[in-house]
């Protein structure tokens, strides 16, 4: 018996995917919904206004998220990737928030009639599976990607830790 089904999202294509297909086992299994989001502490700025309306962030926010650039490197010793610039909290809060709502949304649309949101701080798949053995979780409905860049890597670090240490079934999406 499915009672519960997790979903944890970072609001990337993925994410959504597997929120879809999630709605579709609450909705089947009259099972609850558990959506859960950490802070995207290490995205790109760029990724962040990607993953979010940014109009319908609160102004002060938008101008903060606004300011923040992706700094390329310049030192080839450290891969030309991107710097993480210091992106305020209140900025990651307010992101966040509006991918629980959007995921929220398409949840109801889909009928799921009991849904609940966790929101951290920290290393995502520790939250995750913390998050699953609090609620008792059934089974866990993730993407199999998300924000990351490294493309070429077949699964996210997210969802293979996840996939490996959670103790019900987990589910990749793509
Ligand atoms: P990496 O982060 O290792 O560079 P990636 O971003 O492509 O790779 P993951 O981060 O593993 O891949 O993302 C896979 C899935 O994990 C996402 O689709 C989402 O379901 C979940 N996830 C990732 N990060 C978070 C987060 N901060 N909060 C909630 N769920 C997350
Ligand atoms: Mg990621």
């Amino acid at each position: 018996m499915i009672k519960t089904i997790l979903v944890p999202t970072d609001g990337s294509g993925h994410a959504r995917k597997a929120l879809a297909l999630a709605c579709g086992f609450a909705e089947k299994y009259g099972a609850r919904l558990v959506l859960v989001h950490v802070l995207l502490r290490d995205a790109a700025p760029d990724d962040l206004r990607a993953v979010t309306n940014v109009k319908q962030l609160p102004k002060a926010i938008r101008v903060e998220l606004e300011r923040v650039e992706d700094v390329p490197l310049a030192a080839a010793s450290l891969g030309g990737g991107y710097v993480a610039p210091p992106i305020p909290t209140s900025v990651l809060e307010a992101v966040g928030e509006r991918i629980l709502d959007a995921a929220k949304r398409v949840a109801e649309r889909s009928g799921v009639k009991k849904i609940s949101f966790h929101v951290a701080e920290g290393d995502p798949a520790a939250h995750i599976l913390d998050c699953a053995k609090r609620e008792k979780a059934d089974m866990i409905v993730m993407g199999k990607r998300g924000l990351g860049s490294l493309q070429e890597l077949f699964i996210g670090s997210v969802s293979h830790k996840v996939g490996n240490l959670a103790a019900c079934p987990c589910m990749t999406v793509k």
